[in-house]
């Protein structure tokens, strides 16, 4: 019985997700956008064109195959008695609006008030990249980033301000170039106690004062 079950679950592991397509009607969708934007999908510079794309989707939306609680919980250390605020800025990341798949080029500013939990640079950073590289709007990206890290370490509150330009704004549409969106989640004393998030706040302000979001 035990046998059984765990061969289901190999065999699970290597299937697609349920209603995932195959890689070849993945890139059959690419021709076909590729004929409504104009084109031919055969002429010879666009015959790759199908796979890239594909390709690209994997790496772009790498973040739906990993669970960011798991890793974390496995990778902070605990150092009871270090009790000022950690705050990390300036953070890079790419993400793609869930409306027009569109890049969302920014960076993400971290602040939190440890109890006796902290985790490394490179771990708050493949967070974000979680988070990232899915399909976002900014507002959800900011949340999950700010709740993921409040409920592994447990501190005594988390900021997350995000600040990033959206493309779908910049090359379609509205053709706003210059404009910056930015978003924040404030947890726990930082969302409770003003001195704590004024704190956060001088400590990234020359971070957002550059305004170079790219
Ligand atoms: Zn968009």
């Amino acid at each position: 019985m035990a046998k059984a079950a765990k061969t289901t679950r190999k065999r699970e592991k290597k299937a697609p997700a349920p209603g995932r397509p195959t890689r070849a009607e993945s890139e059959d969708a690419v021709r076909t956008l590729i004929r409504w934007a104009g084109d031919d999908p055969d002429r010879e510079g666009l015959r790759a064109t199908p796979s890239r794309v594909v390709r690209a989707f994997e790496e772009w939306f790498a973040g739906y195959r990993q669970d960011p609680h798991e890793f974390l919980n496995r990778t902070f250390s605990e150092v009871g008695g270090y009790d000022e605020m950690v705050v990390l800025r300036n953070i890079r990341f790419e993400s793609h609006c869930e409306h027009h798949i569109a890049p969302i080029i920014g960076r993400v500013h971290i602040g939190y008030l440890p109890t006796n939990r902290v985790v490394g640079i490179s771990k708050l950073a493949r967070l974000i990249e979680v988070y990232a590289k899915r399909l976002q709007i900014q507002e959800r990206l900011t949340a999950e980033i700010a709740h993921a890290l409040n409920d592994v370490l447990r501190p005594q509150g988390v900021g997350v301000i995000v600040e990033a330009s959206h493309e779908c704004m910049t090359t379609r549409g509205v053709h706003k170039t210059d404009v910056t969106m930015v978003t924040s989640e404030m947890l726990g004393v930082f969302r409770t106690n003003s001195e704590t998030r004024n704190e956060f706040l001088a400590a990234i302000g020359p971070a957002r004062a550059t305004r170079n979001g790219h």
